[in-house]
């Protein structure tokens, strides 16, 4: 079996390893348009910080590494054409732009996504920068380190945002971060937690700007970005932007290929099998199901990638395994908090069409006499369906690590478990790590409560 793996990130890369495990016997060919393989964005903030040294290093694989696996990586090349009946496609050579066509029995696309660019004017001038993949990261590191850069605009304030501007603050630049939701990190966390956030960015000379957007980017005679323009009319100062306001799927150029959505997803089945038989999709450029209602949505995380492209090549030839459905479970850290939440938030329950309720519990991360730095106040709250009473996500921050607490719900959202199975369960004690009621414990008691009155 001829099986191709198209993109070579986190979904790429899994289903090559994937087939590699399931059929031994295929061949493997991994298509690559970028001159490296497996670059990894998600530790492109340990890079920018100067915890990892070197950018080749931010990758599970090499050509050489993989080349020795018996997989053939084709770097430079870019598919820009499949004829899914003929069970063909084109590659061309970035380089020289040489065409070759050659063949598959099996193909799994990872595509990914691209940053969003703003449409808006000035976007043509210079020094506007994205936050994704290898290219953007070593430019990126070059700009932390140019004296020329002293005021930095970061739009958007996702993760991809709030990392952009820790690390351009801690490279000493005078950041501002624009979002035009009512708080940073909407979509990860309700108010409770982004009004500590926010502060704890300002406190450390971030200025943060909420419930504006971007407008306009003003340059200087050298076509360079010198300020951008709020929908306020507010100007801020900026030698570099930094956009991270969303992605689009790198789908263009399938839309007669295989079925797209109207947002240009690639449409799959929960075996990740694409309109065309032969042909499957996993990562950004996919929906995945949210395990709270059930629905597919969007949900660009590594994790699901991973998830994904281990499904696709395991069902390549026959419909075995349903990739398991997702919370959307993630963690960040905003200088000394460290954050987590999975599922539902009361930020989001609106627009994804669900009615939760919530209960927040404040506590110590181990009993009260244990004195600081071994002890924290740790934020926790719960959501769940008042009617079912089932547990439909949770969020947690403090500034010791309790981020491990969220796959425990991830978990308990999966299996469809209730605050009462919760309120409970069984989870160790020791002074040194824990209460003896674990907040998760206290939390669905509160629950509980709520719901009995
Ligand atoms: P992508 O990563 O988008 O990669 C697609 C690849 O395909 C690219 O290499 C591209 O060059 C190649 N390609 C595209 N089209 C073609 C073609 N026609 N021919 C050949 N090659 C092609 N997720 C987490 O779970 N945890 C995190 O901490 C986290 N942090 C992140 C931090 C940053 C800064 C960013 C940008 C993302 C982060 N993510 C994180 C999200 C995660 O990186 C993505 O969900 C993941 O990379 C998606 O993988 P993918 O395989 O779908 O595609």
């Amino acid at each position: 079996m001829k099986v191709a793996v198209i993109g070579s990130s986190h979904g790429g890369y899994e289903a090559v390893r994937g087939v590699l495990h399931d059929f031994p016997n295929a061949e493997i060919d991994w298509y690559e348009k970028g001159d490296f393989v497996s670059f990894l964005s998600c530790g492109m903030e340990l890079y920018l910080q100067g915890i990892v040294k070197d950018v080749n290093s931010v990758s599970y694989a090499t050509v050489p590494g993989m080349e020795a696996k018996g997989v053939h990586v084709h770097i430079n090349s870019e598919v820009t054409d499949i004829n899914p009946e003929k069970h063909t496609m084109k590659i061309v050579d970035v380089n020289n732009g040489k065409e070759v066509s050659t063949n598959y029995d099996k193909l799994i696309l990872s595509v990914g996504a691209l940053p969003f660019e703003l449409p808006i004017p000035g976007k043509e001038l210079s020094n506007i920068y994205a936050m994704r993949g290898r290219d953007w990261a070593i430019k990126l590191k070059k700009a932390e380190i140019d004296p020329e850069i002293n005021n930095v605009t970061v739009i958007g304030s996702g993760y991809i945002g709030i990392e952009a501007a820790e690390s351009f603050n801690r490279a000493g630049k005078n950041v501002t971060l624009i979002e035009h939701n009512p708080s940073i990190l909407g979509t990860y966390l309700d108010p409770e937690f982004t009004d500590i956030l926010a502060k704890e960015m300002e406190d450390h000379g971030i200025t943060v700007k909420t419930g504006q957007s971007a407008k306009e980017f003003i340059g200087n005679d050298k076509k360079q970005v010198s300020a951008v323009v709020s929908s306020n009319g507010d100007e801020f100062p900026a030698d570099l932007v930094i956009e991270t306001a969303g992605i689009r799927p790198n789908t263009k150029w399938l839309k007669d290929i295989v079925k797209l959505d109207d947002h240009a997803m690639i449409v799959t089945d929960e075996y990740q099998q694409t309109s065309e038989p032969d042909i499957f999709a996993v990562g950004d450029a996919t929906e995945v199901e949210f395990a709270p209602t059930g629905k597919k949505q969007l949900i660009a995380l590594a994790s699901n990638a991973r998830r994904q492209g281990r499904s696709a090549a395991y069902n390549l030839n026959e419909k075995r395994r349903k990739t398991t459905a997702v919370s959307g479970s993630s963690a960040l850290h905003v200088f000394d908090y460290k954050f987590a939440s999975t599922g539902v938030k009361e930020v989001t329950a609106k627009k994804i069409g669900v009615e939760v309720e919530s209960v927040f519990v404040t506590d110590t991360k181990v009993p009260p006499f244990v004195p600081a730095p071994y002890n924290a106040k740790v934020y926790f709250k719960l959501t769940f369906d008042p009617k079912t009473r089932e547990i439909k996500g949770a969020q947690i921050m403090s500034k010791m690590d309790t981020t491990a607490n969220m796959n425990t719900i991830s978990l308990a959202i999966q299996q469809h478990m209730t605050v009462d199975d919760l309120a409970y369960a069984d989870f160790f004690f020791q002074p040194g790590f824990d209460r003896p009621w674990n907040i998760m414990n206290i939390a669905a008691q509160k629950a509980q409560d709520k719901l009995d009155k």
